[in-house]
């Protein structure tokens, strides 16, 4: 089974007894339920496009390990190119899907995974690295989704993780066994988590010696005994409960996914296990991961991005306001935005270098540029599209009223043929299309779509901040002092 078609990786889903929780409800069937089932269906296209012969090259790649074909997002990257061709397929799938299509978070554990274990065994003769690498051979024969999972709930952030009134609030060893350890704790707002097959846990920060029993990292099946999640609520969630919900859903098809998952005392066998006390690796784990976390996004917010510009031209052109050329500029300043994000998606992979396990990584200065410009840009694009769509994108009528045939008018008319009436554009197109339009950006802007596209850009992958302390570490701003005295004549 080594690529997995969309179909087959849903049917798949099925057979887990993952425990999901929304409403304060257990949800027996997860699978289809009408508010989950657009983040699987999401996950399902970065399965079928790798059954597309045109999109292969970047869908695909050739294992490391068997030297089978294997998901490029199970995949360990072996050059810059590999990196680059990341980038690029994230921005397809962005395209295709205007939303968080999830499986990232895993692909980016794995690649930080693999080149901290190999590092972590040099130090302390452990062998963490044989039994990651057996893992994720299991990753790509079986074609899973794994949510690397990296955010603890934290508490007083104030406080180190051994400090907190609570001890569960960072993941930690409860026990240690000869056969494993018995972890407790919890991770959140996890992204694709319950349509993951697999979880691969890592700290959340650097840490300390009094804090060696949170630094820990293994893998564990979603339906493993003691876990569980509760789903996450987006704005506008419950439309998508509406019977017939089409129009007013903006992307009926694909829709992100976080949740809240809980580790309720879960035994890990050791081989699963990958980082087990080392907490002078932690940070280096967490380092990595997040800078191949902050690379994605410059490709798959980018591709949202470029959905999100093709809605405002086409809500220009519906309201019949293409030809102003103000619209216009506008939507140059929202192609020149998304280009400079893509730009450094692109440069922090050229830029990578092999690490001492033979994987590449990207470098780590201009994945952090690129995510810090991710937290702006995307905010600036969405303006410029609310300024576009004007103001019906938020004051629209449902699509039952454009619908409905109940008689309110003089002459006959249903509140349909009067809504459809008043609210005409360019008579060239349907008022339903000019809506399905505004419902989209709506959906992107303000809706369940505004998760993946404009808050995610600022706090996933690390919120601003993260990015500034990675890039003050990394600036080397004593050699540019040297730079400057050397040209101004400063000696000492
Ligand atoms: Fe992938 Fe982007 Fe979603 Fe992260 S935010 S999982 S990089 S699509
Ligand atoms: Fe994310």
């Amino acid at each position: 089974m080594a690529l997995m078609t969309g179909a087959q990786y849903i049917e798949s889903l099925r057979k887990l007894n993952t425990r999901v929780y929304m409403f304060g409800e257990k949800v027996e069937n997860w699978v289809d339920h009408p508010m989950i089932r657009p983040s699987i269906n999401c996950v399902a296209v970065t399965y079928d496009l790798a059954h597309d012969p045109q999109y292969e090259d970047l869908m695909t790649a050739k294992s490391h390990l068997t030297g089978e074909k294997v998901n490029r997002f199970g995949h360990i990257h072996q050059s810059t190119e590999d990196l680059k061709k990341k980038v690029k397929m994230q921005r397809l799938l962005g395209q295709k899907t205007a939303s968080c299509f999830q499986r990232c978070v895993g692909m980016d554990a794995f690649n930080a995974e693999y080149s901290t274990t190999f590092e972590i065994d040099a130090k302390y003769g452990t062998n963490y690295h044989e039994r990651f690498k057996n893992f994720l051979k299991e990753v790509q024969e079986n074609d899973w989704t794994v949510d690397g999972a990296m955010t603890d709930p934290k508490g007083d952030r104030g406080l180190a993780p051994h400090a907190q009134a609570d001890p569960d609030l960072f993941v930690r060893i409860k026990e240690r066994r000869e056969d494993g350890i018995v972890v407790r704790g919890a991770k959140v707002h996890q992204t694709g988590s319950i349509n993951s097959h697999w979880h691969l846990i890592m700290p959340t920060q650097a840490m300390k010696a009094e804090d060696a029993d949170y630094a820990v990292s293994f893998a564990c099946p979603s339906d493993a005994e003691g876990l569980f999640m509760v789903y996450g609520r987006q704005s506008c969630d419950t439309r998508k409960l509406e019977e017939g919900a089409d129009v007013d859903l903006g992307n009926k098809q694909y829709g992100g996914q976080e949740a809240l998952v809980v580790f309720d005392d879960v035994f890990i066998p050791n081989e699963y296990v990958f980082m087990n006390g080392e907490y002078d690796f932690a940070g280096m784990l967490v380092e990595r991961f997040a800078g191949f976390h902050r690379q994605s996004y410059g490709g798959c917010k980018v591709g949202v991005g470029d959905v999100v510009i093709g809605a405002a031209a086409l809500a220009a052109e519906y309201n019949g306001a293409d030809k102003a050329s103000h619209i216009k500029d506008k939507l140059i300043e929202m192609t020149h935005l998304n280009e400079t994000l893509y730009c450094c998606g692109i440069a922090c992979s050229s830029e990578g270098s092999q690490t001492k396990s033979g994987s590449y990584i990207i470098d780590l200065l201009l994945a952090n540029v690129c995510k810090q410009n991710v937290t702006r840009f995307p905010y600036e694009i969405v303006r410029l599209a609310e300024d576009i769509a004007g103001g019906l994108m938020v004051t629209m009528p449902s699509e039952k009223d454009f619908k409905s045939d109940v008689v309110v008018g003089r002459n006959g008319e249903t509140i349909g043929d009067i809504c459809n009436k008043f609210y005409v554009g360019n008579g060239k197109y349907s008022t339903e299309d000019r809506m399905r339009v505004l419902r989209f950006l709506e959906n992107i802007c303000l809706g369940s779509s505004a998760v993946g596209y404009r808050t995610e850009s600022m706090h996933g992958a690390g919120s601003p901040q993260a990015q500034r302390i990675m890039i003050q570490r990394q600036g080397n701003i004593e050699g540019k002092k040297e730079l400057a005295k050397a040209i101004a004549g400063i000696s000492k």
